[in-house]
C-alpha cells in the first residue's frame, strides 16, 4: 500500500501544473482545460453541455468559459449543421496557435522524453486507476473513441484488400477513421 500511496501523491503535485491559482499567458485553469479538450474532442462532444461535464462545472460557468475564449478568439460556435438548436464548438487557427504556450507541455514534454513501452505503461496505468474509480464511484470518464463498448467496427475484404468501417450504436452515426483516437464525454469502457 506504501507503494500506492507513494504514487498518488505525486499524481497530487503533478495536478498543480493543472491546477493553478490565477491566470497563465492569460487563461485561468478551467480556460485552458476547457481549449485543450475541444481541441482533442469528437463532433459529438464539441457542445457547450458537454464541455460542462468534462471540466465538472454548471451549465453557467462552462458558458462563461466559452465566452471567454470566444472573446480571445480561440474559439468560434456554429450551429450543428444537422441539428439547428445545437451549437458546436471548434478551436479557430488562433486557438491552435496559443495552445503551444499550455502549460502543461512541461508535462507532455517529460513524458514524451520515455520510450514507447513506458508511455504505454504509464497511459495504461491512469487508465487502469480512473476505471477503477469510475467502478466504485458509479460514474464514467471521458476517454477515445477507440475503446468505448458503443463503437463497432466492420471488416470487409474484397480483392486481398481488408477495408474497416466504424461506426457508434448510440449515436447512429458512421465514425471516420481519423475520430477514433479523438475524446468522448459519452465513452463508456468494457467492464470486466
Ligand atoms: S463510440 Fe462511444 S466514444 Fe465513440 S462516439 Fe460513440 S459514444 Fe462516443
Amino acid at each position: 500500500m506504501i507503494l500506492a500511496r507513494e504514487a498518488i501523491e505525486l499524481v497530487g503535485q503533478i495536478a498543480r501544473i493543472l491546477w493553478f491559482e490565477g491566470t497563465k499567458h492569460g487563461l485561468r485553469d478551467r480556460e485552458w482545460m476547457a481549449l485543450r479538450f475541444l481541441s482533442r474532442a469528437n463532433r459529438f462532444s464539441r457542445t457547450p453541455s458537454a464541455l460542462a461535464s468534462y471540466v465538472g462545472t454548471t451549465r453557467g460557468t462552462a458558458s462563461f468559459i466559452i465566452g471567454e475564449l470566444e472573446r480571445l478568439g480561440y474559439i468560434e460556435r456554429k450551429r450543428s449543421a444537422t441539428d439547428k438548436r445545437s451549437v458546436m464548438l471548434s478551436v479557430t487557427h488562433q486557438g491552435k496557435k496559443f495552445l503551444v504556450r499550455d502549460p502543461i507541455s512541461v508535462l507532455l514534454e517529460a513524458i514524451a522524453v520515455l520510450d514507447d513501452e513506458t508511455k504505454i505503461q504509464f497511459r495504461d496505468t491512469l487508465r487502469h486507476v480512473l476505471d477503477q474509480s469510475d467502478a466504485a464511484e458509479q460514474r464514467h470518464h471521458t476517454d477515445v473513441c477507440r475503446r468505448c463498448i458503443f463503437l463497432r467496427e466492420d471488416r470487409t475484404t474484397a480483392d486481398g484488400k481488408t477495408t474497416v468501417e466504424f461506426s457508434c450504436r448510440l449515436f447512429r452515426a458512421p465514425i471516420a477513421e481519423a475520430e477514433v483516437d479523438l475524446l468522448c464525454t459519452n465513452f463508456e469502457h468494457h467492464r470486466q
